[in-house]
């Protein structure tokens, strides 16, 4: 019986280990760190052995393939040792794949992922299709492949997960756009992170479609260096394109083959340059996947607003609390304060992952009233602005972010959570600042 060692037990290493036992396989799981109590209950469950706080070599460099969790770096010295050993590692997509005959349709880049992914998602259940959601989204997808039977799968892929594939093919594959994030895992060279994006369409074949921002100077750069047989689909704001998205005046125009549709912009649901971009992309995918014009309209023009993303919490004085804590890098923040109307009191700052923030200082000189930087080391956000806005104060929670910003707002302002940082140096995570921003604005 071929032997699978899966590294990393959280949720796309469980299911993989879940996946290999139900597909016969000698499987055994190993975890440096502590794994999660929920987690090491369904290993048991499925009677999977495992170990945590280390890696046994004896138990891991005799196995036949190794599945490695996208949060593991490929560096880590346990990796290392088993590529020496010519033992083959693969992540838990590229896994997973192998037993799934299901269509594909999966998304990456740099933002918009989730959005884009929910959105097609909600297409493809409003056309009536038996699709499933995973990859970054709930369920791993391996743990889907394991347990559920879907014709279709719509996957949010991280470039982590794109590292350690060679047949996983989708049917169509998405890329939002590419800016700097996550640089410190590709040995901070933007060449090693867009070619890891990219990964999702080296097995496209001539039937299957490519939809991508032509208006992203670092996608077309790529395209410009590689070849790709497959159908392409552009979705652009600048320009009209002959196959694929694009903006006429007050409209969305999508061609797709010899047909024609159009969106008013008006009717979108999710407000937002960036979510003209994210509805052109589900609108091309949806209509790669057959799904008729009147399913997509009604769709992009009833889709709820997700979590933590550009979402609005209350409205208390005309001042309207905006809660966008998974704006983690420059260009998500650049998309928040370019959709304001009203002026803006802005929260920004925590975990700096080497931010150039001189990108937002047009936005920030015409929208900005105010900032209020919540972090635990905030010298590079006054460096950048203290010189264009007025006001500018510094909190260590959420709660005493919203009492100063609110004191910096007057009747008719926004007060926006848009932090441009990880957040990992005042909170568990992005959701927790959420939250907690959340429910600081509920207490006012
Ligand atoms: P991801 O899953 O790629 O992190 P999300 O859909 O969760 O993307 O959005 C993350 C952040 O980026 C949010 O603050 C959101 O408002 C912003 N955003 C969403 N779509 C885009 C886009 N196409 N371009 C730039 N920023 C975006």
């Amino acid at each position: 019986m071929a032997r699978v060692v899966v590294l990393g037990g959280a949720e796309s290493g469980v299911g993989a280990a879940v996946l290999a036992k139900v597909k016969g396989y000698d499987v055994f799981l190993s975890d440096k760190g502590q794994i999660k109590e929920e987690y090491a209950e369904q290993l048991r469950k499925w009677d999977i052995p495992f170990e945590q706080g280390q890696h046994s070599e004896e138990l891991i460099l005799n196995a036949d393939e190794v599945v490695k969790s996208p949060g593991i770096p490929g560096t880590v010295p346990m990796v290392q040792k088993i590529r020496e050993k010519g033992i083959r590692v693969v992540s838990e997509i590229e896994f997973a794949s192998r037993f799934d005959s299901a269509k594909k349709i999966c998304i990456t880049g740099s933002n918009g992922k989730t959005t884009t992914t929910s959105l097609i998602y909600y297409l493809m259940q409003n056309a009536g299709l038996n699709v499933g959601l995973g990859g970054n989204i709930g369920k791993s997808y391996a743990y889907q492949v394991a347990t559920e039977h879907f014709d279709y799968y719509v996957l949010e892929i991280s470039s982590f997960q794109l590292d350690d594939i060679y047949d996983f093919r989708p049917d169509i594959a998405i890329i939002t756009n590419i800016t700097p994030d996550h640089l410190d895992r590709y040995d901070h060279n933007m060449e090693n992170y867009v070619a890891a994006k990219f990964n999702i369409t080296r097995n496209l074949r001539e039937e299957d479609c490519f939809i991508f921002d032509s208006d992203d100077a670092i996608t077309i750069g790529h395209l410009s260096k590689i070849v790709l047989r497959c159908k392409m689909l552009p979705f652009s704001q600048e320009k009209e394109v002959s196959q694929g998205a694009f903006l006429k005046e007050d409209k969305i125009v999508v061609r797709y083959q010899k047909e024609e549709t159009d969106i008013f912009l008006q009717e979108l649901a999710l407000g937002g340059k960036h979510n003209i971009y994210n509805s052109m992309a589900a609108a091309l995918a949806a209509k790669a996947a057959g799904i008729e014009n009147d399913v997509i309209r009604r769709s992009l023009a009833t889709f709820q607003p997700i979590e933590h993303r550009l979402e609005p919490v209350l409205s208390i004085k005309d001042v309207l609390y905006i809660n966008d804590s998974k704006a983690t890098n420059i260009d998500s923040a650049w998309y928040a304060l370019e959709c304001q109307k009203r002026p803006v009191v802005w929260i920004v700052g925590g975990t700096d992952k080497g931010n150039d923030y001189s990108v937002l200082n047009g936005l920030v000189k015409e929208k900005v009233k105010g900032i209020v930087c919540l972090g635990v080391d905030n010298k590079k956000i006054h460096a950048a602005f203290q010189d264009m806005v007025p006001c500018m104060e510094d909190a260590l929670s959420a709660e005493e972010a919203v009492q100063k910003a609110t004191a910096m707002a007057t009747a008719g302002d926004v007060v926006l959570l848009s932090p441009c940082c990880a957040s990992f140096d005042l909170f568990k995570n992005y959701e927790d600042r959420g939250e907690k921003f959340k429910a600081a604005v509920r207490k006012l």
